[in-house]
């Protein structure tokens, strides 16, 4: 993946994490249905916002009604059976701004009592799928009720936007009405992938910073995380089998004794990856091949055609000798099954992103073992992918790339335009894109011959 230097660079030291929010298109897309019998957007808006109702993404159907539901410290939360974990989470959420300790009661009926907000599992799977719910909000009561658990976690979080804004501060705010407008909304995601990408390898992101996105990402119903794990700025996962990648490959030195960088222990991910499945969020890692891999250069520099001559991560390609590795050298092969061995142990999802892009072949051109495996094989790179696919798919997951990197892959792109993505879609692949029109990008420079974070924001949703 391409780093996006065209954009104006304010200097920045303060933002430290956060790289590219993907808004995701073709069959990942960033908005909800409206129903046909809507009003035009702008009137319905203005009617909403007069009714204090705000709920980004906005949801399938709303229909506002009069009053309001006001949230007490004695207010229950009546959850169904399945439901009391989302019950606790809901309790959690609501207590820092609050001050309320919600109780949290089973109410194995379903039923939700006067002065409760209920949580239940209906088992209406045709009319709710996985994701969707149904929030009713009545002046003494609040019922929220989905076909699984996700659609109740979304139907709580629905909930969270309803209530004044400070309902999200972190500490007890004073002299605030908890309360909420009295409504119904029925709602269900258009698309089954809602995506954010985060790029700890161009600037490594604090564990808590993850789970701070992780947080964030809930409160809009996005459910995909694609974390860029490795890249030639650093190596961020630790990996038993070779411990140099982070010894070595995750760490930056700036020259002045400064070094900057850092990496996520096997127990950090299995942490990360719990939160994120608390919040219906899967996690997709990425491990770029052949190129974008100067940090494993620099730990284990016989995976490159010629070696590097560097002895610590600088950012950039190093000009020296790419930072492809080298598919003429079968200990390559056996470097990346060992870690995808791992990876695949540590993320319990699916998918495994495994690049593909941008690979520099003119070093392969020059070297001797490149050259002899490129008269057995042919296409090197097309027989490169096609080998780490089969490591992936050893291990029942399917292959992500940047483009269409192997047979039967999962297109991701990041181009301007999103032609691949939707190239990809028509062909029945899953796909996302961030086309350049729809999402506004802000670079920041966090220091010197430091990567500037891009944090891109959804303005519209993509074109259907
Ligand atoms: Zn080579």
């Amino acid at each position: 993946m391409k780093y996006p230097f065209n954009n104006p660079i304010q200097k920045n030291r303060q933002a430290r994490w956060l790289v590219w929010f993907c808004v995701i298109g073709g069959l990942a897309g960033g908005s909800w249905p409206v129903s046909a019998a809507d009003k035009s957007s702008a009137t319905l808006l203005a009617e909403y916002r007069g009714k204090g109702i705000a709920v980004i993404p906005r949801p399938a159907r709303i229909e506002p009604g009069e009053g309001r539901f006001t949230l007490k410290a004695q207010t229950t939360i009546a959850a169904s059976l399945m439901a009391e974990t989302i019950g606790h989470y809901l309790a959690d959420v609501i207590a820092p701004a609050t001050g309320f300790q919600l109780k949290v009661v089973t109410e194995a009926s379903g039923h939700t009592p006067a002065d409760a907000i209920g949580l239940s599992l209906s088992g209406e799977v045709e009319r709710f799928g996985d994701e969707g719910y149904e929030l009713q909000v009545l002046a003494d009561r609040v019922a929220i009720k989905a076909a699984k658990p996700a659609g109740l976690f979304y139907g709580c979080q629905t909930l969270r936007q309803l209530v004044p804004a400070r309902f999200g501060s972190l500490v007890q705010a004073a002299n605030v009405e908890w309360s909420v407008p009295v409504l119904k909304i029925v709602d269900q995601p258009q698309f089954v992938w809602r995506g954010v990408l985060l790029d700890p390898s161009r600037h490594f992101i604090s564990k808590q910073g993850i789970k701070k996105c992780l947080d964030w990402m809930a409160y809009h119903k996005l459910n995909r995380l694609h974390l860029h794990l490795t890249d030639t700025d650093g190596w961020r996962v630790e990996i038993k089998k070779y411990p140099r990648l982070t010894s070595a490959g995750a760490w930056a030195d700036l020259g002045d004794g400064v070094r900057i960088g850092g990496f996520y222990t096997q127990d950090d991910i299995r942490e990360i990856v719990a939160y994120a499945r608390d919040r219906y969020v899967m996690i997709v890692p990425e491990i770029e091949t052949p190129s974008h891999s100067g940090a494993a250069m620099v730990a284990y520099p016989e995976l490159n055609c010629f070696g590097t001559r560097k002895t610590a991560v600088s950012f950039g390609i190093d000009p020296l000798c790419g930072a492809e590795y080298c598919p003429g050298n079968d200990e390559v092969f056996e470097f990346l099954d060992g870690v995808l061995a791992e990876v695949a142990q540590l993320f319990p999802g699916p998918y495994i992103h495994v690049g593909g892009d941008e690979a520099e072949m003119r070093y392969w051109g020059e070297c001797p073992k490149c050259q002899a495996r490129q008269k057995k094989v042919g296409n090197l790179h097309a027989w490169f992918m096609e080998r780490v696919k089969q490591m992936v798919e050893s291990r029942g997951r399917r292959i992500v790339g940047w483009g269409g990197v192997a047979s039967g892959a999962v297109f991701t792109c990041w181009d301007n335009d999103g032609s691949g993505g939707w190239a990809a879609a028509k062909g029945g692949w899953m796909s996302s894109c961030p086309p350049a029109t729809t999402i506004i990008s802000t670079i920041i420079s966090s220091g010197r011959r430091s990567r500037p974070p891009m944090i891109s924001i959804p303005l519209r949703p993509a074109p259907g």
